[in-house]
């Protein structure tokens, strides 16, 4: 007899609600093409329900909840997803496909970022400021917003929505998230642990559904305050236009086209294997792929036959395995836009040095694999290079000179991240000062911490996330002013 696979409910006020109401979604097991669960397809009432539940959450006491005791509930959440940490991996693995190693040491390290914000929620304070009129006392305190939409991609689920979680948490706000359609039965996994660490009913929940569905119904509902969106710059733009038509703050972390730079005195096999790590860590399905190796034209030859060498020896296949280097693609849409642009980059003259196409071999069938490609030569106004591809892809393109390098850099809509491989001091500052992007790592790449603000430039973002300042975006100011000295002063003129 076959199983039907389980079908999952929404999480709202605390619990799971089974949503039979609903439309389900098959969520799809990237590698090997089976279908291993369902969730459900929220439409507007059931997001109207979950903000609601929020928004009584909010008043009814997590909004005036003493600050450390919202600290020691984030300490306690941390605590539990330390114990679940790798049953939640394992979840996202079959939701994305990502390597099991990865995932293992992305929820390894999320409870540092609730342990980081709740060190922060204690410390939220306003000012005093003085005025030159010494019989006013002014002072300004930071409140919650309310509750903040969170919607998240299908990449990295729990890291990224962590990023806005925590901070909001901390600050006194409630949630409603709505996971990527691709990926969402870790977010609702994910949601016990907030019952389980003691959290009150109601300030975490999670709809599921697509974006024009579900997510549209949530950013656009009148109880939201807030839209923190994590994705592509196309659905970003959409939120943004409709967080802004109702005058609520929106903040945005979008794609990237991210130029990682091999200087020529560079630390060759430490920059190499920046390379790889930039472009087939993850399959390059991170925000951050350094797509565009830019390498210097003195070591260029030396450079493409270390890596061309190194990525035919990537071991492709089941993410759930140690040996395993590289997963599959995501999810269908994605493999056909991976596809899709490699056929734009022979089409348009780049060198196609090695893979390029879906593996032959019998042991991957039914998955959604694709070989780790590297194109040589490349253009900078190659579709390849301008256009973002999330996948394994890398379009590497010589330069001479700093100067060049700089400018082929910058030569992009995108300012996520970059790179910069080099052994000298000077350069690697000077550089990094000229580089239009919101992070520049060198002689390393993809590093990420609670502590350091992470955010794009350009078509990449608004605002950014993490560090704690981040906090102050999930708080209101207001300023007091109170007269200690009260005296009738002239009614019709301001007070300056
Ligand atoms: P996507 O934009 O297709 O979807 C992201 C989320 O938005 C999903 O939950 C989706 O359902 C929702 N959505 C889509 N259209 C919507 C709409 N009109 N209204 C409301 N919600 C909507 O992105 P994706 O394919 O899931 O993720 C890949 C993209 O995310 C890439 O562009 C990548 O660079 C970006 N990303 C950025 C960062 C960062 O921190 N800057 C991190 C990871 C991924």
């Amino acid at each position: 007899m076959k199983v039907s696979p389980p079908r999952l409910g929404l999480f709202i006020g605390g619990r799971q609600v089974p949503a039979e109401e609903c439309d389900t979604i098959p969520v799809l097991n990237p590698a090997n093409g089976e279908v291993w669960a369902s969730i459900p397809d929220a439409g507007p009432e059931q997001v109207a329900q979950a903000v609601e539940v929020a928004s009584g959450a909010f008043h009814g006491g997590w909004g005036k909840t003493p600050p450390s005791q919202r600290a020691r509930i984030l300490r306690s959440l941390a605590d539990v997803i330390e114990g679940r940490s790798d049953e939640l991996a394992q979840i996202e693995v079959r939701d994305n496909g990502k390597l099991l190693r990865e995932m293992r040491a992305q929820l390894r390290a999320l409870p540092g970022w609730y342990r980081y914000y709740a060190g922060v929620a204690d410390k939220l304070h306003g000012e005093t400021i003085p005025m030159d009129d010494a019989s006013l006392f002014n002072f300004t305190v930071r409140e919650p917003v309310g509750v903040v939409a969170c919607i998240t991609p299908w990449n990295s689920p729990l890291l990224l929505g962590t990023w806005k979680f925590a901070p909001a948490l901390a600050a006194g706000n409630t949630i409603v998230v709505k996971p990527s359609e691709h990926a969402s039965v870790s977010t609702l996994r994910f949601a016990e642990c907030f019952a389980e660490a003691g959290f009150p009913a109601g300030v975490f929940n999670v709809v599921t559904g697509t974006g024009k569905g579900a997510g549209m119904a949530l950013v656009t509902h009148p109880g939201v305050a807030k839209v923190c969106f994590t994705g592509s710059g196309a659905a970003g733009s959409q939120v943004a236009s409709a967080a802004t038509s109702r005058l609520i703050p929106v903040t945005l972390e979008l794609g990237g086209k991210s130029p990682n730079i091999v200087f020529a005195d560079a630390p060759l096999d430490a920059a190499v294997s920046g390379l790889l790590a930039g472009i087939f860590a993850a399959g390059g399905q991170t925000c951050v792929a350094g797509s565009r190796a830019l390498v210097s034209r003195e070591i260029y030859q030396t450079i493409m036959d270390s890596l061309a060498d190194r990525v035919r020896r990537i071991n492709l296949g089941d993410p759930m395995l140690d040996a395993t280097e590289m997963g599959p693609i995501a999810n269908p849409p994605q493999l056909v836009k991976v596809e899709s642009l490699v056929e734009s980059g022979v089409e348009q003259g780049a060198r196609l040095l090695v893979g390029g196409r879906r593996p032959s071999s019998s042991t991957l069938k039914g998955g959604l694999f694709f070989e780790p490609t590297v194109f040589a030569d490349v253009d900078n106004h190659m579709r390849i290079a301008r256009e973002e591809i999330f996948g394994p892809v890398l379009s590497v393109i010589p330069f001479d000179g700093e100067e060049e390098a700089v400018r082929i850099a910058n030569d992009t809509p995108y300012g996520l991240a970059a790179g910069i491989w080099t052994m000298d001091l000077a350069r690697a500052h000077r550089v990094a000062r000229l580089l239009d992007a919101g992070t520049v790592w060198v002689n390393t790449y993809r590093a990420v911490a609670p502590n350091m603000p992470f955010g794009g430039f350009k078509s990449s973002g608004i605002g950014s996330e993490n560090g704690a300042n981040a906090v102050h975006d999930f708080t209101r100011v207001k300023s007091v002013w109170i007269e200690t000295e009260p005296a009738v002063g002239d009614p019709f003129a301001i007070k300056v």
